[in-house]
């Protein structure tokens, strides 16, 4: 199968190092591999995603000498085909209303049980509060968040494992992921979906083989594995890489304007300078 990977950044600020080198990167490994480098707009947030930081994303992207395929797939296009999804899963029986907020979950973990962890790829692990509060019957609740009920969703399955090829390489099965991640909204109330349900389908709808992208996603990818299992969609390999840090070995985030790729580019760097900045040699881009 030819190698297919992508870049899916979120319009909701600027790019910085680090998402350069993550682009940079998975198009290197399509070169080299012979496959193709894929563009993804994940714009589902649409409270903090604007217009305005994708087009700077498209020039950034290819100042850096990056090109796509067009046209480009764009999240917010797609919520009928996550609304598929969501329904195949609630006819399932296998999501829940849920009413809880943030303060909610906390207040009601405020006594942990030993032993148990609190937190998993998404924060909190939910409680479980709404589990059995409404009908899984009848129509799917709009406008109200959606939980998939961990324990009845993989109960009756053999957990499918992935192989990663990045930082630690090998087999990897997901672990007991009632405890370790535990009922995870699917579907926002504001969102109608949610990242992990839309970055599963999407991956599956570009025919991804290979997702290339930071560490700091490494441990949604069991949740992903698992989504892709209950929706019958192939699992691709993935490449989670180091993240780019600044000189105080702190992770750079999209509000740190003064490393952002605009910032730089202001300041008369080129796109080989960037390159050196982040440990790419510029012959790195085709192999
Ligand atoms: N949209 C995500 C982000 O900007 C990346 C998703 C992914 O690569 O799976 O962090």
């Amino acid at each position: 199968m030819t190698f297919r990977t992508r870049f899916a950044p979120s319009p909701t600020g600027p790019l910085h190092l680090g998402h350069a080198y993550s682009a940079l990167l998975a198009q290197q490994m399509a070169a080299r591999h012979g496959g193709e480098f894929l563009l993804r707009v994940e714009d589902i947030d649409q409270s903090r995603a604007r217009r305005a930081w994708e087009a700077q994303i498209y020039d950034d992207l290819r100042w850096l000498g990056l090109t796509w395929p067009m046209p480009v797939m764009r999240q917010s296009d797609r919520l009928a085909t996550y609304h598929d999804a969501l329904d195949h899963l609630w006819a399932a029986g296998l999501l829940y209303r849920c009413d809880c907020n943030r303060r909610d979950i906390a207040e009601t973990l405020s006594a942990p049980q030993e032993g148990a962890p609190l937190h998993g790829p998404d924060g909190l692990i939910y409680p479980g509060t709404c589990r059995t509060k409404h009908p899984r019957t009848g129509p799917r609740p709009q406008d109200h968040a959606l939980r998939l009920d961990m324990g009845e969703a993989t109960s009756a399955m053999t957990l499918r494992p992935y192989v990663e090829t990045g930082l630690k390489p090998g087999e990897i099965a997901p672990d007991d992921p009632v405890r370790t991640i535990g009922d995870i909204v699917l579907a926002r109330r504001d969102m109608g979906t949610s990242y992990h349900l839309s970055v599963v389908v999407d991956d599956a709808a570009q025919q991804i083989t290979d997702v290339v992208r930071g560490v700091d996603l490494a441990a949604a990818t069991a949740i992903h594995v698992i989504l892709q299992q209950l929706l019958e969609l192939p699992t691709p390999r993935y490449h989670h890489h180091a993240l780019i840090r600044d000189e105080a070995g702190k992770r750079l985030a999209k509000r740190d304007d003064a490393r952002s790729l605009a910032t730089y580019r202001a300041e008369g760097r080129t796109p080989d300078g960037i390159r050196a900045m982040i440990g790419l040699s510029p012959s790195d881009l085709t192999g």
